[in-house]
């Protein structure tokens, strides 16, 4: 199974996984996974590559 999460602490806000991946949203200027345990990694591994600040981690 695979794991997604976004760090909040790392996470500034700056829009690029929810433009490439419709697993993510910005909440109060955080992402936030929708779907923390997606069946396979898909366009969740384009926004882990995009995150600037190395934000979002999958297992
Ligand atoms: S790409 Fe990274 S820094 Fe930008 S909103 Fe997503 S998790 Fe936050």
């Amino acid at each position: 199974m695979v794991k997604v999460s976004v760090d909040k602490k790392k996470c500034i806000g700056c829009g690029s996984c929810v433009a490439l991946c419709d697993n993510f949203e910005l909440i109060e200027g955080k992402a936030r996974v929708k779907n923390p345990n997606p069946k396979t990694v898909g366009c969740n591994k384009k926004a882990k590559d995009s995150c600037p600040t190395n934000a979002i981690k999958i297992k």
